[in-house]
C-alpha cells in the first residue's frame, strides 16, 4: 500500500495530465499521475497541430513526455480510477489494481469519449477516412473527394469549413427535414446535399464508400462529421453529487467550485485540441501550485476570484 500523502494525483495521462504533471514537477511538487491508456485520439494513431510534434504517434509523444517527466518526483501508475474523493483536507483516489492513494489536490484530465452514430461500418474507419477535425486531418486527404455525414447533427459550418481542403463536397443527412438557415448556409457554400439516408459505410480504395436506403452506393475520398461526446467523469461522480460537470463552475486556470478539485483538457473550458489541452494543463498546475502555497502560507497570495459558469 502506498502510504505516502501526494501533492497531486493528476488522472489521466493524456497532453493535459502531462503538461499539468510537468508545471507540477518542476515546482517541486510530489505527483502521481494514474492513466488506463485509452486516449480520445487513439483511434488516429499520430497527432497533428502540436508544434516539434506534428505527425509524432500518439504512443512516441506519451512515452517521450514520461521519460521527461523523469526528472522530477512525477510517479506514474498504468490503472484505472474507480473512485476519487474528497475527505477532509485530502483526496482519496481508487484504483482498479493498485489500490488507493492520498494526495492534497487532484487535478481531473481524463477527457471525453467520442460517440459515434450508429451507422454500420463508421466504427471500422473512424481516425482513417471517417473524421471529425479539419485542423487535425483534412490536409492527409485534402483535393480529395469529401462526404459531410449531417445524420442527426447539423454539420453544415463544418462542410462550409472543409471547402478550405476540398472543392468536392457533398452533405448527407438521414432524410432528416433540414431548417433553412442550414439550407441557406451550405447553397452560400456551393455544398449539394443528398437526403437519401445512410445505411452503412464500408472501405473503399478511393477512401470510404457509403451506401443509401436506397440500395445506391458512392465513394468519397473521407467522410467528415460532428460527433456527441461523453465525458469521462464516472469516477468523480460521488464527489460532484450530479452526473456531470455541469453543476461545477470553473475557472479559466481549471479551479472548480469544489476545493481540492481541478479540471484541465477536453473536460474543461478550451477548444478539444491536443495543444489546448496541454495548455490548460500547465494552467491548472499553476492553480494548484499557488493554492497550496496559500495554504502553507496563509496571506502570502491574494485569493483568486471565485469560479464562475463557463461562458
Ligand atoms: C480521432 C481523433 C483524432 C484527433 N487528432 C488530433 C490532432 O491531430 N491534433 C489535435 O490537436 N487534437 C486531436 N484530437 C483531439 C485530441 O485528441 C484531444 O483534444 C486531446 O487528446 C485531449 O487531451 P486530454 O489530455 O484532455 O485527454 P486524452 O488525450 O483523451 O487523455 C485522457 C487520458 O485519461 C485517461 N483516463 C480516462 N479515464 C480514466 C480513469 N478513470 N482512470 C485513469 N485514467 C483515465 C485515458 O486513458 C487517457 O489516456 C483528436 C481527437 C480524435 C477523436
Amino acid at each position: 500500500m502506498d502510504t505516502q500523502l501526494y501533492d497531486t494525483v493528476i488522472v489521466g495521462g493524456g497532453p493535459a495530465g502531462l503538461n499539468g504533471a510537468l508545471y507540477l514537477g518542476r515546482s517541486r511538487r510530489r505527483v502521481l499521475l494514474i492513466d488506463s491508456g485509452d486516449a480520445r485520439n487513439m483511434a488516429a494513431g499520430v497527432m497533428h497541430n502540436v508544434l516539434t510534434n506534428d505527425g509524432a504517434t500518439i504512443a512516441d509523444f506519451r512515452a517521450r513526455s514520461r521519460a521527461q517527466l523523469g526528472a522530477y518526483d512525477v510517479t506514474f501508475r498504468d490503472d484505472e480510477v474507480v473512485s476519487a474523493e474528497r475527505d477532509g483536507d485530502q483526496v482519496v483516489v481508487t484504483t482498479k489494481e493498485s489500490g488507493t492513494f492520498r494526495a492534497r489536490t487532484l487535478l481531473y484530465a481524463a477527457g471525453v469519449r467520442s460517440v459515434l452514430p450508429p451507422v454500420p461500418g463508421l466504427a471500422d474507419l473512424w481516425g482513417t477516412t471517417v473524421l471529425e477535425c479539419p485542423y487535425c486531418h483534412a490536409w492527409e486527404v485534402r483535393e480529395r473527394s469529401f462526404a459531410v455525414y449531417g445524420g442527426s447533427v447539423p454539420s453544415e459550418c463544418l462542410a462550409a469549413t472543409l471547402t478550405v481542403w476540398s472543392d468536392t463536397l457533398t452533405y448527407l443527412t438521414d432524410r432528416r427535414e433540414l431548417p433553412q438557415d442550414e439550407r441557406d448556409r451550405l447553397t452560400a457554400a456551393g455544398v449539394p446535399v443528398v437526403t437519401d439516408g445512410v445505411s452503412e459505410v464500408k472501405p473503399h480504395p478511393e477512401g470510404v464508400e457509403v451506401r443509401f436506403e436506397d440500395g445506391r452506393s458512392a465513394s468519397y475520398g473521407a467522410l467528415f462529421l460532428h460527433l456527441d461526446i461523453e465525458p469521462r467523469v464516472a469516477p468523480l461522480r460521488p464527489w460532484l453529487q450530479a452526473p456531470d460537470l455541469e453543476s461545477v463552475q470553473t475557472d479559466e486556470r481549471g479551479r472548480t467550485s469544489l476545493p481540492r478539485l481541478y479540471v484541465a483538457g477536453d473536460l474543461g473550458r478550451n477548444m478539444q485540441q491536443a495543444a489546448m489541452a496541454a495548455a490548460s494543463g500547465g494552467l491548472a498546475g499553476m492553480a494548484i501550485n499557488a493554492d497550496l502555497i496559500r495554504e502553507d502560507r496563509p496571506g502570502s497570495l491574494p485569493e483568486p476570484p471565485p469560479p464562475s459558469p463557463a461562458p
